[in-house]
Order: structure tokens, then C-alpha cells, then sequence
């Protein structure tokens, strides 16, 4: 899942401090040109769920691992969903050369994508094309651009005689943008999480400009809002409905739901959201930059928070938040309703204990005898700390490319296959370093999706840089 690159971009009003790079650009060596040619290749494979080309990518990649030097493979073959249908997800060890004594660190993406269908699109999505300096086709941004960076850089730089100094350890999902699986038996089976010090996401992070040329800055996910869904279930005894009852399973979960839309939870900062708020009083038009302000400064100011709330651009920020999302009920035109049951989806700040969530929410039930249960467990995460090195190594290669760019921290308001590593305990950064125009080119799971060509090859030699600084020796 690949969000909006960074919502307050809309509401920037600050005259342009730095011109939009261009968009295009050629290789400029022959790692850009070894990129380029796995994205190619990647993006040509439709990695759709039901379609079962996951493996197609991970054999594939494999080919290309193996004939950089790579030994320790393995790739996992799993059901997603419907039994029928598979996919795969690739680990990749690179045993430390000098071990430091430190731990692992993991690199993370998503090998599959979102459909997309001919008719819908310009052009044929599953191929990569060229066209006004960008790269197009599903998947140049969400994520296939991360797998290409990450096997690239790990390429080169073995190519290049580097000696990690600690192990790498490289996990290729194929079911990210549908069951998450891959990831949730990775950070529960396949891999020993105590063994990994952090995890480096490269499918969250990355920065913006505006068409006016004003730098929104980039950033670096460090924290996920926690997913759980809830159903809210009235049941009547019912009978004819030319004789209504005074209890009625509808009404019930209708007012219930009239008290869910009106609740709202306990706001809640962390040291990404505030480090996020901080920053947004440089772009923020006046009225939300006074409520960013007077909350900042008094977080129990809840006025503050349900106003800065209440904005569409910073809406699921500043709490955790439920909304109906599905409904169903009543059995026949003539018969009162026996049961009538609405989907409730939460996304919970880090650090809610989803246990207090499910209390609130049979509280807010409980007038009207609807019974809430949780569909499937939630999986707590607490925010990522914002590690002195990992927040250095991403500032370094960023500044080095895009000198005095604002470096955020931010939190995801969806999730990624980053919660199964928070969940164990597991620190994850998203850390990509891929750019767009806000908000043109945010086309995530959207028609015509491109990635600037610059965005593109700039991504590759960030990795590189990224595990030369936090895999090498002190620098
Ligand atoms: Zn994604």
C-alpha cells in the first residue's frame, strides 16, 4: 500500500523555496541501466492476486540474485485467500563478511500489485513505458520500484567487493496489497525476529514537490495505525410487519451507529505525530497552523485536536478512528428484521490497547442491546523510536541529492507488511526515497500510474547508500 505521498501538500500557500527537479532523466551508469532492465521485466509480470505470477517474479529475481553471487535463497510457496490461489515471497540472506556483532537488518517490499485492466488505462499496463520522462505501467510506483532499488543496490554493491559487517536479510512479499501472509508468517515463522535489529521498508517513505516548485519535504514512515474490524450485530425476535414491535433490529443498529458517527476517541500524539505537526506549521494555511500550535503546546487540548481532526488532509492523525463500512439486515419486505448487522473498521493509533477500543465500542452498543466482536484479532503496534541512525543515514542520502529538503517523520494511516515486524517487536522505517508531483502523480492503485525516471534511478543509488551507511563499517 502506497498512500498519497504527504496530504498537507494541498494545503501548502508558501511562496515556491526550491525548483521542482525535472522529471527526467537518463542512466547514469550501468547499475541505472541494470535497473532499469529488472523493472522492465517486473513490471511485464502481472503480479495480480488470483493470476499467480508471484512466483514468476520471485523465480525470476532469484535468477538475477544468483548470478550477482547470491547462495542463501529460498522462496516460499502459500494460499492467499481462496485456496487456489498462490503466491510466493523470496528471502534472501547475506551473511555478514566481518561480523560486527550486530544484529540483522531486513529490507523490505511487495512484489505484487493492485489489477488493472487494458480498457481502463491509456496505454498496456502490464509493460513499461516511457513517455514525458516518466516510467508508466502498474506497479513503477507501488512497489515494483522498491524491489528493483533493493536488488539493485544489493547487486552493486556486491559487485562492487562491499563487506556488510552485519547480516542483510531481504524478504519479497507477494501478497501485500491482499492478505499480508507472506509477511505475517515471515515475522512469525520463517525469520528469527530476535536476531533483527530493525527493518528497512521500501514501500513507505519518499517525498513531494508542488507544480509551483515548493519542496513538501520527504519522509520516513516510522509508525502504522493498527487495522482491526468489528462487527455490531442487533438481533430482534421479529414477526409480521403489519404489526411493528416497539423494538425493532434496524432502528437499534441504526441509532448505534448514529452514536459511533458522533464519538470521537481520545486524541493521542507520539513522537512521530508531533515531529509530523511540526513540520506541517510550514505549509499548514493559518487557521489549522493556530490548532496545530495550541495543541502541540497542550496536548490535552482536546478542541485543538478534533479541529486540526476535522481537516481533511490530517483526518485519522490525531486518534484512532471507526467507521461503518458494511451493512446487512431484514429477511423479507414483510417481516420484521431479526437481525441486523453493520461492519465496523478501526484504525488504531500505536500504542491503543485494542482490548479498551472494543470496551468503548460496547459502551457506545449498549443502549440498544447491539453486541460488538472484534473479526479476527488486531495486531498492537507501537510506534517505531526514531533511531539516531537509520534517521541520519535517510537524512545524509536525501540531503546529498536534495540539499536543505525538510526530512518528517510521519505515521501511516493504512498498513503496510511493515505491522507484522512492529507487532514482534521489530522497529520498521520506511525509507524510500521515491519523489512525485503532489498531487498529480499520486496514482498508487490508480489509472496510468507513473514514476518520474529521475525518482526511478535516484531510488537505486539511495539504497545503495542507505545499506553502505547501516551495514558497513563506521563511517
Ligand atoms: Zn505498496
Amino acid at each position: 500500500m502506497r498512500l498519497a505521498i504527504l496530504a498537507a501538500a494541498l494545503l501548502a500557500t508558501t511562496a515556491a523555496i526550491a525548483q521542482t527537479p525535472p522529471v527526467a532523466m537518463e542512466p547514469a551508469s550501468q547499475w541505472h541501466q541494470k535497473a532499469r532492465e529488472i523493472y522492465s521485466r517486473v513490471v511485464a509480470i502481472p503480479t495480480v492476486q488470483g493470476r499467480g505470477q508471484t512466483l514468476a517474479m520471485a523465480n525470476y529475481l532469484q535468477e538475477q540474485f544468483r548470478a550477482g553471487g547470491f547462495t542463501d535463497i529460498t522462496i516460499h510457496q502459500y494460499d492467499v485467500v481462496r485456496p487456489a490461489d498462490r503466491a510466493a515471497t523470496l528471502i534472501l540472506r547475506w551473511p555478514a563478511a566481518r561480523p560486527s556483532g550486530r544484529k540483522a537488518i531486513l529490507l523490505m517490499a511487495h512484489m505484487d500489485v493492485v489489477d488493472a485492466r487494458r480498457e481502463d488505462w491509456p496505454r498496456e499496463p502490464f509493460e513499461l513505458g516511457t513517455a514525458d520522462g516518466y516510467f508508466y505501467g502498474r506497479g513503477t510506483a507501488d512497489d515494483k520500484q522498491g524491489v528493483v532499488a533493493v536488488t539493485t543496490a544489493l547487486l552493486r554493491l556486491r559487485a562492487e567487493g562491499f563487506q556488510p559487517d552485519r547480516d542483510i536479510i531481504v524478504l519479497f512479499t507477494g501478497d501485500e496489497e491482499t492478505g499480508g501472509r507472506g509477511a505475517d508468517q515471515a515475522a512469525n515463522r520463517w525469520l528469527d525476529v530476535a536476531n533483527i535489529e530493525y527493518a528497512l521498508n521500501a514501500d513507505a517513505g519518499g517525498g513531494a514537490w508542488l507544480e509551483n516548485g515548493t519542496s513538501v519535504g520527504f519522509g520516513i514512515q516510522t509508525a502504522e495505525k493498527v487495522y482491526q474490524d468489528f462487527t455490531f450485530t442487533a438481533t430482534n425476535p421479529g414477526g409480521h410487519s403489519s404489526r411493528p414491535r416497539p423494538d425493532n433490529a434496524i432502528y437499534a443498529l441504526a441509532h448505534t451507529l448514529e452514536r459511533l458517527e458522533r464519538h470521537r476517541f481520545e486524541p493521542m500524539l507520539n513522537d512521530t505525530t508531533r515531529a509530523m505537526f511540526t513540520d506541517r506549521l510550514r505549509t499548514a494555511e493559518p487557521a489549522l497552523a493556530a490548532a496545530i500550535r495550541r495543541w502541540l503546546a497542550n496536548p490535552n487540548d482536546g478542541a485543538a485536536a478534533d479541529l486540526i481532526e476535522a481537516s481533511p488532509t490530517e483526518v485519522g492523525l490525531t486518534r484512532t478512528r471507526c467507521v461503518a463500512t458494511r451493512l446487512e439486515g431484514g429477511h423479507a419486505n414483510n417481516a420484521l428484521p431479526q437481525l441486523a448487522r453493520a461492519t465496523v473498521n478501526c484504525r488504531m493509533f500505536p500504542g491503543h490497547d485494542p482490548a479498551q477500543v472494543l470496551a468503548l465500542l460496547r459502551q457506545i452498543a449498549a443502549p440498544d442491546n447491539v453486541t460488538v466482536e472484534p473479526i479476527d484479532r488486531a495486531r498492537p503496534a507501537d510506534a517505531s523510536p526514531l533511531r539516531e541512525d537509520v534517521m541520519g543515514a535517510f537524512t545524509a542520502e536525501i540531503h546529498a541529492r536534495y540539499p536543505g529538503v525538510a526530512i518528517v517523520p510521519n505515521m501511516s494511516t493504512g498498513a503496510t507488511d511493515g505491522l507484522y515486524f512492529r507487532n514482534r517487536g521489530v522497529p520498521v522505517y520506511g525509507v524510500e526515497s521515491s519523489w512525485g508531483i503532489s498531487p498529480t502523480d499520486e496514482r498508487a492503485h490508480g489509472r496510468d500510474e507513473r514514476n518520474p525516471q529521475r525518482s526511478f534511478y535516484q531510488n537505486v543509488d539511495h539504497w545503495t547508500g542507505m545499506i553502505r551507511r547501516l551495514a558497513g563499517p563506521a563511517r
